[in-house]
């Protein structure tokens, strides 16, 4: 996740004397380097601010992509995380939905509700937000985080619900469902295929079955993580290790093709195999993060009344995700492999950064 937006710091306020509160916080060092260590408590530097007592939160695919130094936006010193669910721990006056003690669920995009994007509801795209948690300034790997715009950027967790479903809605949810099933347009008996069967494809393979389509084909290189794809509701599956992937798609679709390809991986090869098994009049949502430049064959494409759609998550759809995880619709809790507590957050990382070996799929960090 990317954004243009940049957000100076506020100036912080005087300090009225005594010693400044800390906390422990996951904090980037650069160079592929992270520590749990102590940084100073946040605190209100605008009236729309809040301060949100971490309960639970979550290792995203990005924050590796940070520790790998491919986000520029993303400084040394940086406390990483941008998903989570907390307690309001102290509100600035500007603030009128939120009190101290409520829970809260964070959205991992910031929206200032005003601006011209956010009235288009592309938050993503805020002037004075969009993706800034753990990108821009301090995120939610941490005992406390402050959180812009709290009005618009928080949401309320109901009296007595499980709160654990609800940081996968922080942002892995929203962006199946925004970037892949509704940018790809899902309809009734259509024809699905997802490529990449980690986390981010997962979601979208349960959010997908929204709209009942006739087949979802999901496609990666790992076999245990295609088993778990047939448990989440695929109808077939491929594994493309020995790279006749389009063959198998084309053999299970009467060569047509498919009418929605998610890519949920992020390289060249998987965004080329999206190109190669559209079907006429079909549509290619991308979901994955592209460091690369990919080759876009429209000497293929040019006459098959193809789309291809890009986005970053907007959290649009979370009022209709958190319907759907309250009406018991769809479980986000089996995407969760492993429990961690805050001061074993570097064990969190090691756990999920080699998936492969573990298994993870996602982790929760609780404090
Ligand atoms: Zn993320
Ligand atoms: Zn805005």
């Amino acid at each position: 996740m990317t954004n243009a937006a940049t957000l100076q710091a506020p100036a912080a306020r005087p300090q009225t004397g005594g010693v400044a509160a800390t906390m422990k916080a996951l904090v980037y060092l650069g160079d592929g380097k992270k520590a749990f260590q102590a940084k100073a408590k946040p605190k209100i530097a605008v009236p729309t601010d809040a301060i949100v007592r971490m309960v639970k939160t979550t290792i995203c695919g990005t924050d590796l992509h940070i520790l790998k130094g491919d986000l520029p936006t993303a400084k040394p010193g940086l406390i990483l995380g941008h998903e989570g669910v907390g307690v309001v721990d102290e509100v600035g006056p500007g603030v009128t939905s939120f009190k101290r003690g409520d829970r809260v669920l964070i959205s991992c995009v910031t929206s200032c509700g005003a601006c011209a994007y956010c009235r288009k509801l592309m938050f993503s795209h805020c002037v004075n937000g969009g993706w800034i948690l753990g990108n821009l300034i301090d995120g939610t790997q941490a005992e406390f985080v402050r959180i812009p715009y709290a009005d618009t950027s928080l949401y309320p967790i109901l009296e007595g619900e499980d709160e654990e479903p609800l940081v996968l809605c922080s942002d892995i949810l929203p962006t199946g469902f925004e970037c892949g099933v509704l940018n790809g347009q899902v309809v009734p008996g259509s024809t699905v295929a997802i490529v990449g069967s980690g986390p981010i494809g997962l979601a979208a393979l349960l959010t997908a079955q929204f709209y009942s389509p006739a087949e979802i084909i999901v496609i990666d290189l790992d076999e245990k993580r295609l088993g778990i794809a047939k448990k989440f509701g695929a109808t077939s599956v491929i594994n493309s290790t020995d790279g006749k992937a389009q063959d198998a798609v084309m053999r299970m679709t009467g060569k047509r093709g498919v009418d929605t390809v998610i890519e949920a991986v992020g390289v060249p090869a998987t965004f080329e195999l999206c190109e190669q098994i559209v079907a006429p009049g079909g549509r290619i949502a991308n979901v994955g993060v592209h460091g690369k430049p990919v080759a876009l064959h429209l000497e293929q494409l040019w006459d098959r009344n193809i789309s291809i759609t890009t986005r970053l998550v907007d959290t649009v759809s979370m009022p209709i995700l958190l319907k759907m995880v309250r009406a018991k619709r769809i479980d986000p809790k089996r995407l969760i492999t492993h429990h961690f507590k805050l001061d074993a957050v570097v064990d969190a990382y090691d756990t999920f950064g080699n998936a492969d070996k573990t298994g993870a799929l996602k982790v929760i960090v609780e404090s």
